[in-house]
């Protein structure tokens, strides 16, 4: 735009081109010659011009001719014919027709032929001036449109001329969602395929079909390796742009991963649910059987006015039973109630004076009154005394959970139980020869609902260790287990003083 429009000048006779430079030197634009039709048209072909002037009588072809080649050519440039005779109106018709804007009569006036140059020179900067600016606008347009795209922090978006099998365009945010550097997604043929999971290879080639077959936009997720190995889940949108002469798939491919994520997690909380809630109402349903059983035979007996009949020993040990069912029912419902409590954080705990030797004494005594102990060996190792401050209801709970386990687990063989002060700490220990827990396990049975066993061989909903845990972190200590599958498991608590 700095440098001076030019005038092309087209003409037979070298004194007229000669003539025509003087007379324009003053001029402000600069004029380039040829000396026929097809040498113009040649320098048209690489050159921008702001008019031509033609001369209309020339051998070979003349101004008219050459003026349709050069229209044919789709050449917009101004041509102002120069002629010696003088036109009639079919010869100036033919000379428009040819694409003049103007005829200029020999001898020229060089005022004259300035003026009017002058003229199409400054439509011609005007024009040039439009072309630049609206050329600004689109180029500020793309580069907002870019900083739009490549904004997009969780987006990645692309472009791809359809039948190549590349990436002609993708946005930087590629990189940091993938890991793979943008040269790797300009320059791997089929990326999207290549670095596919292998179980969605199939997805994203059927897509690839599926869009170019039917045309509709698609609509995908899948899945692709991240350069560190990890899956990166996409949403994948794409449509075909059809251009002047290709055709383009534009697409954006959404990072879901973490969507997807939560959406797996919430899947297993549910089926965690789905599975206590089973396990939950087999587990209460177990001890409501037999105290059905039991009062319907003592209505039998009463509506037949037998029920005096029965010996004391007889009532006593069928109303002992019932009272363990009770009290097993009891205790699944203080479970649930608790793990709702600890879930709100409405658990805490009531510290007072407790001798620790003292409680568990009474607990093991509570379990041989109910004859849960009858048949396994407890062998006791105790201090006279252990004084602390505890919250004695809930240390009552964890050993109860702990003895429960280990009579159930610790099939029929001796469990030993002791208390020891180590360092201004009470450590107890409790021990079994049963089942015993695998090392993947063994930090999972601590939590929510979780068991390491089978619900048809062992009753349970999974909530004993969770419940003894939060009690423990109640009161400042920790609960570990140490176990061997087949040979035994051994849970060792140990608690401050006085926390
Ligand atoms: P529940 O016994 O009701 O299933 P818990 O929370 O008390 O629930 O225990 C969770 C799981 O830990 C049990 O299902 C069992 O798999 C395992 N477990 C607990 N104590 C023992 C033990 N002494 N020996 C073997 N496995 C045990």
């Amino acid at each position: 735009m700095n440098s001076r429009p030019l005038i092309l000048a087209i003409d037979d006779q070298e004194d007229q081109l000669r003539a025509l430079e003087e007379a324009l030197a003053p001029c402000d634009f600069g004029m380039i010659t040829a000396t026929s039709g097809a040498q113009g048209i040649e320098i048209l072909r690489d050159r921008e011009f702001a008019a031509i002037l033609l001369d209309v009588q020339m051998p070979d072809m003349d101004g008219f001719e050459t003026a349709l080649w050069v229209r044919a050519r789709d050449i917009r440039t101004p041509i102002v014919f120069l002629t010696e005779k003088y036109a009639d109106e079919s010869f100036a018709m033919r000379g428009y027709e040819a694409g003049a804007v103007d005829f200029l009569f020999k001898p020229l006036n060089p005022d004259i032929l300035c003026a009017k140059l002058s003229v199409l020179v400054g439509l011609y900067r005007k024009q040039r001036e439009l072309e630049i600016k609206s050329a600004l606008i689109a180029e500020r347009a793309e580069r907002r449109y870019r900083d739009l795209v490549e904004g997009i922090p969780n987006g990645i978006v692309w472009t791809s001329v359809v039948g190549s099998g590349y990436f002609n365009y993708v946005s930087a945010s590629a990189e940091k969602i993938s890991g793979f550097p943008l040269e790797a997604w300009l320059g791997t043929r089929h990326f999207m395929l290549a670095h596919s999971h292998p179980e969605d290879v199939e997805v994203v080639g059927t897509s690839i079909s599926e869009i170019l077959i039917t045309g509709r936009d698609i609509d995908t997720e899948h899945r692709l390796i991240k350069a560190d190995g990890k899956t990166l889940w996409l949403r994948t949108t794409v449509r075909i742009a059809e251009l002047a002469n290709y055709r383009e798939y534009r697409g954006i491919s959404v990072d879901i991963t973490s969507l997807k994520e939560t959406e797996q997690s919430l899947r297993e909380t549910i089926d965690i649910r789905d599975e206590f809630l089973s396990i939950a109402s087999h587990e209460l349903k177990t001890p409501i059987t037999p105290l059905q059983l039991q009062i319907q035979g003592f209505r039998r007996l009463s509506q037949k006015g037998e029920l005096h009949r029965l010996p004391p020993e007889t009532l006593n040990r069928m109303l002992d039973v019932s009272a363990t069912q009770i009290d097993s029912l009891s205790r699944l419902v203080h479970q649930l109630l608790d793990v709702s409590r600890i879930k709100s954080g409405r658990v805490h705990i009531d510290l007072s004076a407790v001798d620790l030797s003292h409680l568990i004494r009474h607990v093991v005594e509570v379990f041989r009154s109910n004859f849960a102990l009858e048949s396994v060996d407890l062998k006791l190792d105790l201090p006279d005394s252990l004084r602390g401050k505890w919250d004695a209801t809930r240390m009552e709970q964890v050993l109860v959970n702990l003895l429960d386990n280990a009579i159930k687990y610790g099939m029929g063989k001796p469990i030993e139980l002791s208390l020891r002060e180590v360092e201004g700490r009470a450590e107890i220990q409790v021990l079994d020869h049963g089942i015993g827990i695998s090392v993947e396990d063994q930090e999972r049975i601590f939590r929510r609902f979780e068991r390491a066993v089978s619900p048809n061989n062992y009753r349970g909903m999974g909530l004993g260790l969770y419940i003894t845990q939060q009690i423990i972190d109640l009161h400042g200590g920790t609960i570990s287990v140490e176990s061997t599958p087949g040979q035994g498991s051994v849970f060792k608590l140990s608690l401050p003083l006085d926390p």
